[in-house]
């Protein structure tokens, strides 16, 4: 048996620094917004390479909190993809402003930029491009489209599973105008519960981060603006802390795995790697017209696959407000139906990536 992912593994690997930790912070009688959040903010913000860095309590909020700080708001429209985590929609959704949908490339599965001059509108606020599946997006144009002369966009970086990767030597988080991380538990880096940050080099925007995440205060029971809570604690920061120091070493070891699967792999169609970065592998997605009976063969072989996403957002209930059909996002839409996930973590045994690999390729 090969489950999808066995987070016990990487828990085992790190014991007693994570022990040592989350003791620290029990006996420490301080458990929200103390020294462990400060400490793992600037540890990140350092990572990043920003200036700053904010913990918040999910990936969801984050992009969320991010759109607010940026005045996104009703009347607005911000422009993503739409095979992603339901929550890069929802986030735009939970603002007010609609959420215009743009269609992907058929090999790398990331934003279509030459799509985006087209749905660009002067209520376009802000661009979401997602880093989908350790990846990123060709952030360039992006931000040549977003930042012309003529318009006044704001591009929120999606870097949800993407901890670490980089877009023309700089890591993703550093090149657009703000950035959300999720700390969900399977991401690249992960808590024990859910976690997420916004980062930015704009001193502004981070001010407003900071006050929107916890009631608008400036100081305790002053609130300057309307805002909410959604604070990283104290716990899963000092985890955090931990683990930020394995990254890199964990996400090499996923680009050897992945590198293994594309050198053995041949049945199926593999992702594509673009050569402005170093992706970090969240996932391994393959494409295959016959995905259902490919997840059948490997389930019989006790090989566990996971299909992200099975359903594009323009296509769910939830979604029917923005106006799509099927048909209107062709490539996503095919995604959906031809994508799976293989096994790929850094625990994992490049025995096991072999013997993955091996059935893959007895599916004729
Ligand atoms: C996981 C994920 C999110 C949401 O993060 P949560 O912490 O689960 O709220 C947002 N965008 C993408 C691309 C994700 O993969």
């Amino acid at each position: 048996m090969i489950p999808f992912f066995d987070l016990t593994k990487q828990y085992e690997s790190i014991q007693s620094e994570l022990d040592d930790a989350a003791l620290r912070v029990m006996k420490s009688g301080w458990y929200i917004l103390g020294n462990e959040v400060k400490a793992f903010e600037k540890e990140f913000a350092d990572y990043v390479g920003v200036k700053h860095a904010l913990g918040v309590g999910s990936g969801t909020e984050a992009l969320h909190i991010a759109l607010l700080a940026l005045g996104v708001g009703a009347g607005d429209e911000v422009i993503t993809v739409p095979n992603t985590a339901v929550a890069t929609v929802a986030a735009i959704e939970l603002t007010g402003a609609r959420a215009v949908l743009v269609d992907v490339c058929d090999d790398t599965m990331l934003m279509n930029v030459e799509q985006l001059e087209r749905a660009t509108t002067s209520r376009t606020k802000a661009i979401i491009p997602v880093h989908l599946f350790g990846q990123s997006a060709d952030l360039d144009p992006i931000m040549k489209l977003a930042h012309s002369a003529s318009r006044n966009i704001f591009v929120l970086e999606d870097c949800a599973q993407a901890h670490g990767a980089t877009y023309r030597g700089k890591r993703v988080g550093s090149v657009g105008d703000i950035a959300a991380f999720s700390f969900y538990p399977t991401k690249n880096l992960g808590a024990y519960g859910d976690g997420g940050a916004i980062v930015t080099d704009n001193a502004e925007l981070a001010q407003r981060v900071d006050l929107l995440r916890q009631y608008g205060w400036r100081e305790r029971y002053t609130s300057d603006i309307k805002g909410m809570n959604s604070r990283l604690d104290e716990m899963q920061a000092a985890i955090l802390r931990v683990k930020l120091r394995h990254l890199d070493d964990w996400n090499k070891a996923r680009r050897e795995r992945a590198a293994l699967y594309t050198e053995l792999v041949r049945t199926v169609t593999l992702p594509r790697e673009m050569s402005y970065g170093e992706p970090v592998y969240h996932l391994y997605v393959v494409q295959s017209p016959r995905r259902d009976e490919l997840v059948v063969h490997l389930k019989a072989r006790g090989i566990g696959t996971m299909i992200q996403y099975p359903h594009t957002i323009h296509l769910q209930p939830a979604y029917t407000n923005l106006g799509y059909r099927e048909g209107s996002l062709p490539v996503s839409e095919r995604l959906a139906r031809e994508i799976v996930s293989l096994p790929l973590y850094p625990e994992l045994s490049l025995d096991d990536v072999r013997s993955i690999a091996q059935a893959v390729n007895e599916f004729e």
